[in-house]
């Protein structure tokens, strides 16, 4: 299994828990993660990431429990193992998109050592995703939304990490765009058999993947 969790539960503090359902992905497994607004599918990915603490249930992550580890510990597998792709994008105003997009891999040994040639591997997964070469060297302030997106993708890929988490990586495209994005990720993880689990509310992407797990009451 890449990813296992068991009886995860949150609360924010206002008295009222979230509890997950008991998530098994297994290697280049396409998961869609659908659920209402505020159903907690955005904390799901939080404690999956680590960015969130567990409070109770487990999480395991290639045979890792985040229960038993420290945080430091945790930081480095979740480097070394998970790509992110966050609902806020995340990208670095400062940075080009090719300086944003090899970021992941200066945390992490592990993944900058499964790439000989980062820059013809970044450039090529740009290329995949519909991203022309002279758009890598812009800062993301030039760049548009569906541009922006592609980058906080390679970002996450690049390395191949076994597990890619994306919160609504469609919600700001239309449906034509939608399609495409979904249609360029999906043989982006295909062709490396990274597993990838993927938040959204919108039922177009569903034909897209080989599972949907529902959080909440739909
Ligand atoms: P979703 O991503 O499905 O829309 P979230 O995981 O963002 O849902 O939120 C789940 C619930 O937790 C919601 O009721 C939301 O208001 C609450 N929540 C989310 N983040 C926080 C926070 N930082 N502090 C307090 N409550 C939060
Ligand atoms: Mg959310």
């Amino acid at each position: 299994m890449i990813v296992e969790t068991n009886a995860l539960s949150y609360d924010y503090g206002s008295g009222e828990k979230i509890q997950f359902p008991d998530l098994k992905v297994a290697a280049g497994e396409k998961i869609a993660l659908v659920g209402a607004s505020g159903s907690g599918k955005s904390t799901f990915l939080n404690l999956l990431s680590g960015v969130l603490p567990i409070q109770s249930g487990s999480i395991r992550l290639l045979g890792h429990s985040y229960n038993d580890l420290s945080p430091l510990r945790l930081d480095k597998i979740r480097a070394d193992h998970i790509g992110v792709i966050f609902q806020s994008l995340n990208l670095i105003p400062y940075l080009t998109g090719f300086e944003n997009a090899v970021l992941g891999l200066e945390f992490s040994k592990t993944r900058r050592a499964k790439i000989d040639d980062v820059t013809y591997q970044t450039y090529s997964l740009g290329h995949q995703l519909g991203l022309m070469p002279d758009i890598l060297e812009k800062r993301p302030n030039k760049l548009s939304v569906g541009q922006q997106q592609r980058v906080a993708v390679i970002r996450a890929l690049l390395g191949s990490p076994e597990l890619i988490l994306a919160d609504e990586p469609t919600s700001a495209l239309d449906p034509a765009a939608t399609k495409e994005f979904m249609s360029e990720l999906n043989s982006s993880v295909e062709a490396s058999a990274q597993a990838i689990i993927v938040v959204s509310h919108n039922p177009e992407i569903i034909p897209w993947f080989d599972r949907v797990v529902r959080i909440g009451r739909e």
